[in-house]
């Protein structure tokens, strides 16, 4: 695993070349946005208490916080929870909640892998919630019940997979060929596009994602990747 400082409260861990998850600083530890593919925890934890070290603080992950329930950002989930028990609070967007629940929720077939998870989550998220310093952005579309979060301390927008940064920024809604399994797993490619644009008129100081680098100043670059995917 790769780990990559963003800024002094954001950590970015890069597992397989190109699946991200982030630790965010915060007063009693840290939160984990996203868990990247299966049996990654003692790497994610090892990275946790490491950051912790370097800046002398606490190192705990006090929370969890899914972007979506796609298998390449909730496969340590349940590695996690059995390492970290009751101390550690779980949240994911209310939507993918219900269809991992088994709920029937939305017409048509799920794009992209939803594992079967023995972790209920302990929160499920609605546009306008907190966790920690980050606020929950509706972004439905790459999943039916897709979140990103956004951090009010500096605006860093932690944008899952609405937009890639391979070789550039991309809305998962396009057919992209540095990175196509982004489009490929998208739900609803319009209401993507959508969010896409909802994301872009944040005015984000920092744009991070599932797949791909950091982005600075990412305004430009948005309305580029927005228009590219048809406006
Ligand atoms: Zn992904």
């Amino acid at each position: 695993m790769r780990t990559t400082p963003i800024t002094d409260n954001l950590i970015q861990l890069t597992r397989l070349r190109f699946v991200n998850a982030y630790l965010l600083r915060e007063e009693d530890g840290f939160t984990l946005i996203d868990t990247t593919v299966g049996r990654g925890a003692d790497a994610i934890l090892a990275a946790a208490a490491a950051a912790a070290a370097a800046a002398r603080a606490g190192g705990a992950v006090r929370r969890i916080a899914l972007t979506h329930d796609h298998g390449d950002h909730v496969g340590s989930v349940d590695e996690l929870k059995d390492k970290l028990g009751d101390e550690v609070e779980i949240s994911i967007g209310e939507i993918d909640a219900r269809i991992h629940a088994g709920e029937k929720v939305v017409e048509g077939k799920l794009t992209g892998s939803w594992p079967k998870l023995t972790t209920t989550p302990d929160r499920r998220l609605v546009a306008g919630d907190r966790v920690g310093s980050l606020e929950v952005v509706a972004s439905p579309g790459h999943s039916p019940g897709h979140i990103a979060f956004l951090d009010t301390r500096d605006r860093t927008l932690i944008a899952g997979d609405v937009f890639t940064s391979f070789g550039g920024v991309a809305v998962s809604s396009h057919f992209y060929a540095r990175f196509p399994l982004a489009a490929m797993a998208t739900y609803d490619k319009a209401r993507d596009l959508q969010s896409a644009r909802d994301l872009r008129a944040l005015d984000p100081a920092l744009l991070v994602v599932g797949h791909g680098p950091a982005v600075r100043a990412p305004q430009a670059a948005m309305d580029a990747a927005i228009a590219r995917a048809g406006g």
